[in-house]
């Protein structure tokens, strides 16, 4: 553990470096991270928002999956949007495989299609979800942090947490979600 964590964002695909004034302004570094060199430096990771589908398949064509799994066995992790997807241990509409890191099962695109993506108030702080997963079960010892519309859309059990909606797009640094993470590291 570093002095000031660092946060690694995997930088395969999806929303990276908009995290960075969050991570910066939650007291910790931000490093965006592709290589299994890169993933040992860091002291937690996220898993960005972009495309589950595209991240599994680059996942593979890398050869990060071991990598990937040593890490998600020793430091905190936080899945947002599609890093949420990964992070499931099930994922519907339609199946695709996932990591088990949290007793979740999610639904791609739950919400419908692009026009159903909205910006919406999570904890006082405004977020977006785009093409969002929907919660659809939740096993017991998964705290539920915050819900909306009567969905569970930030989630965290042990190391991991999860968030349906990307924070970090919004220019208001640092995120509640950002810090909490930051606080889990450590
Ligand atoms: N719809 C995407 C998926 O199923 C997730 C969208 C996002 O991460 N904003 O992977």
């Amino acid at each position: 553990m570093h002095e000031k964590p660092i946060i690694g964002v995997l930088a395969l695909q999806g929303c990276v470096d908009r995290h960075r004034p969050h991570i910066e302004a939650a007291g910790a570094s931000f490093c965006a991270v592709k290589t299994p060199k890169e993933f040992e430096a860091v002291d937690a990771l996220i898993l960005p928002g972009g495309e589950s589908t595209t991240m599994l398949k680059l996942i593979d064509t890398f050869g990060l999956e071991e990598p990937l799994k040593k890490v998600f066995a020793a430091k905190p992790v936080w899945g947002i949007c599609a890093g949420s997807i990964l992070m499931a241990d099930k994922v519907s509409n339609p199946i695709q495989k996932s990591f088990s890191l949290m007793p979740i099962t999610m639904e791609r695109n739950g919400y419908g299609r692009q026009l159903e993506s909205h910006n919406a108030v999570v904890e006082g702080f405004e977020v977006s979800f785009i093409r969002a997963p929907v919660v659809k079960a939740v096993n017991d010892n998964v705290e539920i942090l915050a819900s909306h519309e009567g969905v569970p859309v930030w989630l965290r059990s042990g190391q991991y947490m999860a968030t349906t909606f990307h924070p970090e797009l919004t220019l208001d640094y640092p995120s509640p979600m950002h810090q909490v993470f930051v606080g889990m590291v450590g």
